[in-house]
């Protein structure tokens, strides 16, 4: 079949990769829609380490098992269910898991590719594949919710105006808060405006010191430090990046404000999915690409473009 491969050095596509093969609990699906997020460029620099089929975000068509012929999406850690952390209701901390097209299991890049039936989330037909494909991703931006209590009708600041940082002021923006967005393009910034939410150019920004929460989603190593300047006294800094780098940061203003520092990753995809189809967040301005399979490469380079959003490729 054919699949998008990182094998160490460089994203080639190969037209004779071998069929998936699933394991116990694990069924196949046939991609019919993917997205490239920043964990993926990434990947293709080394981080974590991944060799093998690329790509994790996905809406496809399961071919067997409880969904065949239905369309999916699906969480992408697959876990033991046995070590601590998954008795403890940790699942995506699981001590033994692989992570679709991130860790130990080749992606959604491909024709087709293998998940756990457990994981799968069924899509509703009042829901495109253009919207679908955002589950992942959004959930994401639902996993704040479960790690912060918002007060209703607080201010947020959002740092960063790309992928992630789009979907979470979306997101805040539906459970009625009022995000305020950071960021440094001015053509995602006005998107943002268009939605009515407050987002200005970083060299704008004044910060103060007086959020309670920022959200830092710039895919940056120097995220956390302007969250520093923005977050007030025993507030809270979501850190979305993962190449947050502490290299050289200076850490001590954490101590003296007595901030707290939240790491957030994945988050629930059946919210993420009666999110989009009760249409409380518009992911469609979002796409700024769609190639085919054949040009996954491709996609992977224009995903790196400063000006890209979401790049989906079409298995
Ligand atoms: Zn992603
Ligand atoms: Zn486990």
């Amino acid at each position: 079949m054919i699949a998008c491969v990182f094998d160490g050095r460089e994203v080639r596509l190969d037209r004779s990769y071998p069929e998936p093969v699933p394991g116990e609990g694990d069924v196949l699906i046939r991609t019919r829609l993917a997205g490239i997020c920043r964990t993926d460029l990434e990947i293709v620099k080394g981080y974590m380490g991944f060799r093998g089929v690329l790509g994790h975000e996905f809406v496809g068509t399961a071919l067997g098992g409880r969904y065949e012929g239905k369309r999916v999406v699906g969480g992408i850690n697959c876990v033991c269910g046995r070590c601590d952390l998954c008795r403890a209701g940790l699942p995506t901390h699981c001590r033994d898991r692989t992570t679709l097209g991130i860790a130990g299991r080749d992606g959604a890049l491909a024709e087709r590719f293998a998940l756990p039936e457990a994981n799968l989330v069924p899509v509703p037909d009042g829901v495109s594949d253009e919207r679908a494909v955002f589950a992942e991703p959004l959930a994401a931006a639902i996993q704040i919710g479960r790690q912060v209590q918002f007060a209703r009708g607080e201010e947020v600041i959002v740092l960063g105006d790309g992928r992630l940082g789009q979907l979470v002021a979306r997101v805040l923006r539906a459970w009625g808060l009022r995000p305020e967005v950071v960021g440094k393009s001015e053509a995602k910034l006005e998107l943002l405006r268009r939605l009515d939410i407050p987002a200005v150019p970083v060299e704008d920004a004044r910060p103060s010191a007086s959020a309670r929460v920022v959200v830092e989603c710039t895919g940056s190593p120097d995220g956390l430090a302007m969250a520093m300047k923005f977050v007030c006294p025993r507030g809270i800094i979501v850190l979305k990046s993962t190449v947050a780098d502490t290299a050289g940061l200076d850490l001590a203003p954490i101590v003296v404000n007595e901030v707290t520092v939240v790491g957030s990753r994945c988050g629930p995809m059946d919210e993420a999915v009666a999110m989009l189809a009760r249409g409380e967040v518009e992911v469609e301005p979002l796409v700024s690409g769609i190639f085919p399979l054949a040009e996954a490469p491709q996609a992977l380079r224009a995903a790196d473009r400063p000006e890209a959003l979401k790049v989906l490729v079409r298995c």
